[in-house]
């Protein structure tokens, strides 16, 4: 397909996820945020009309599309005003299993998945004591027989509860016994169906927005050997090379949280009258608006610049973290001037915008913080010493 006629085919799949997206307005969205709810119906429909099963090929009953379309997909679902958080890494996690199953993995996972029979919807990784230094984390997987038993911690591990399945990354070999902190890690696909009350104890945190995102206790909780990921001891990698594609999407869900906010702040703007005209007539209104305007569509090019580089198979490691960014910034600040342009009203629940402020929030912190992103960023672009 060529240019023109992929950007085509994005500005069809742009109306298509607009109008799915239309029949759950804001107050669908505003009563799950009260009741701490699960978008159950709006996931089913998203997946069953194929657009979180964009990235899985035909071969496996997927939709075969690049990561440009789902990003536009994502980008879409967040700029409608709903939570994208909820079904973003039901797109992203098969990913591991695409790139670093074996055929039978394949075979039994992926064409369920795309049929949404399967949910693999959670992804565990952090850990309470070791957080960002994640090849320090301490839940092990010990081989016994035909398992491994699987024993530890794990924090913030989301929509656990409303997952068939989960990738888990835990230490195969202790990180003394290894040359090198990212070797003796192996990541698993744990059936939730059967590991939930059978070695597995599931905490939902009360948190600031709806994430769903839940502790994790593991106590000898077996895990068939048939569902290591990859080789023993190379489960960094595998969950490394997932995450590329996830910045991606997480950058795009922030450009659409930036462009909901816009569109926002220039309605209420247009229409808001005090002292006898639109406040959207002063400069000062204006230009704070006009400046987040430029800021996401600055980070709209680089998620687009990276995506184009994940399609072509180029390593975009540098460009998707920087995508994820310079996006979640740029949407935080348009949720701020957002907030700011509708003065009180801004903390009335009903207008929305301070749920959305409050979800956008989160991605300066997960799924990698700013922080690291600016120390790759130093190390592995710019040659700056490394530092831990
Ligand atoms: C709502 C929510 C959902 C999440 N969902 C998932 C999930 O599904 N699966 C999963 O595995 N994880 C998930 N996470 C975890 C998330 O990925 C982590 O919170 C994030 O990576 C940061 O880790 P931490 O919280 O342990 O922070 P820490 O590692 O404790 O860092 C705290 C702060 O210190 C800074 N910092 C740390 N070390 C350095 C350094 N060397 N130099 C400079 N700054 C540094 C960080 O940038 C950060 O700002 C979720 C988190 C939240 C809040």
């Amino acid at each position: 397909m060529d240019d023109a006629a992929r950007d085509a085919h994005i500005s069809e799949i742009r109306s298509a996820v607009k109008a799915l997206c239309a029949r759950y307005g804001e107050d669908y969205w505003l009563e799950l945020d009260g009741v701490r709810g699960y978008p159950t119906e709006f996931v089913r429909e998203l997946t069953r009309a194929g657009f979180l099963t964009a990235l899985i090929p035909e071969a496996y009953g997927g939709a075969g599309l690049g990561v440009l379309e789902a990003a536009a997909i994502m980008e879409e679902i967040s700029r409608s005003g709903a939570h994208a958080g909820a079904c973003h890494a039901q797109m992203y996690v098969m990913g591991s299993i695409l790139r670093h199953g074996s055929d039978e993995q394949k075979r039994a996972y992926l064409p369920k998945i795309a049929s949404g029979e399967l949910r693999l919807q959670s992804f565990g990784v952090t850990e309470p004591t070791t957080g960002t230094d994640t090849t320090n984390l301490k839940t092990t997987a010990t081989r016994v027989g035909d398992n491994y038993l699987i024993n530890g911690q794990k924090v913030w591990i989301s929509r656990v509860e409303h997952s068939d399945l989960m990738l888990v990354l835990a230490r195969t070999t202790p990180r003394d016994k290894v040359a090198r902190k990212t070797e003796g890690l192996s990541a698993f696909i744990v059936d939730l169906r059967e590991a939930v009350g059978h070695g597995l104890d599931v905490r939902p945190i009360d948190a600031m927005i709806n994430h769903h995102s839940c502790e994790l206790f593991f106590t000898d909780l077996a895990v068939p050997a048939a569902n290591l990921l990859g080789e023993e001891g190379r489960g960094f990698k595998v969950i490394l090379d997932g995450m590329n594609a996830e910045r991606i999407l997480i950058a795009s869900e922030c450009v659409g949280d930036g462009r909901y906010f816009i569109d926002k702040a220039v309605a209420y703007a247009n229409e808001r009258v005090v002292f006898g005209r639109p406040i959207g007539q002063n400069q000062g209104v204006q230009f704070p608006i006009a400046r987040c305007h430029a800021d996401i569509e600055a980070a709209a090019l680089m998620v687009d610049k990276a995506a184009k580089m994940f399609d072509a198979g180029l390593d975009c490691g540098a460009e998707a973290n920087m995508a994820k960014m310079l996006a979640s910034e740029a949407s935080w600040r348009a949720g701020d001037v957002a907030m700011q342009t509708h003065g009180g009203f801004a903390f009335a629940r009903e207008y929305h915008i301070e749920r959305k402020f409050r979800e956008t929030r989160l991605y300066q912190i997960a799924p990698i913080s700013t922080n690291l992103i600016l120390s790759f960023v130093a190390e592995h672009v710019l040659g700056l010493p490394r530092s831990f």
